[in-house]
Formats: C-alpha cells, structure tokens, sequence
C-alpha cells in the first residue's frame, strides 16, 4: 500500500525530499520544516490520526476552566 509522507511538525501532507533527495532530508511546504524525520504512513492511518486530533482538541476545550468569560 502506498504511504503518505507527514511533517511531524503541523501534520501536512505537503512533505516533500529536500533538493530532489540530494540531502536524504525532507522539506514541508506548509510550516518549512526541514530535517531526516517524518512520519510515514497508509492514508488511512492518517485519517484515523487526524480524526484522533480533532477528538483530542475538542477534548481540550472541554477541560478549559468554566467561568472566566469577561461579562
Ligand atoms: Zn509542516
């Protein structure tokens, strides 16, 4: 099955090898990262993480502390 390259930085699909290979290193055309670690996997190992991240995120707004609106 094919795989998807990720950054392991903002988690885009737009991972690239860096100077076509040349350095071995890879390059994220969203956030600039550039080094030998990404994170490889099939498409659907990466839906399951983004899916997992979004869960995680709405999990965060829950803990946030009730009661500190301005009004
Ligand atoms: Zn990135």
């Amino acid at each position: 099955m094919k795989r998807i390259l990720i950054c392991p930085v903002c988690k885009s699909k737009d991972v690239e090898l860096d100077a076509g290979g040349y350095t071995g290193k890879y390059y994220c055309k969203n956030c600039g990262y550039v080094g030998s670690f990404v994170l490889e996997m099939t498409k659907g190992e990466y839906k399951e993480m983004m899916e997992k991240e979004k869960f995680e995120r709405i999990e965060d707004e829950k803990s946030k502390p009730k009661g500190v609106r301005e009004d």
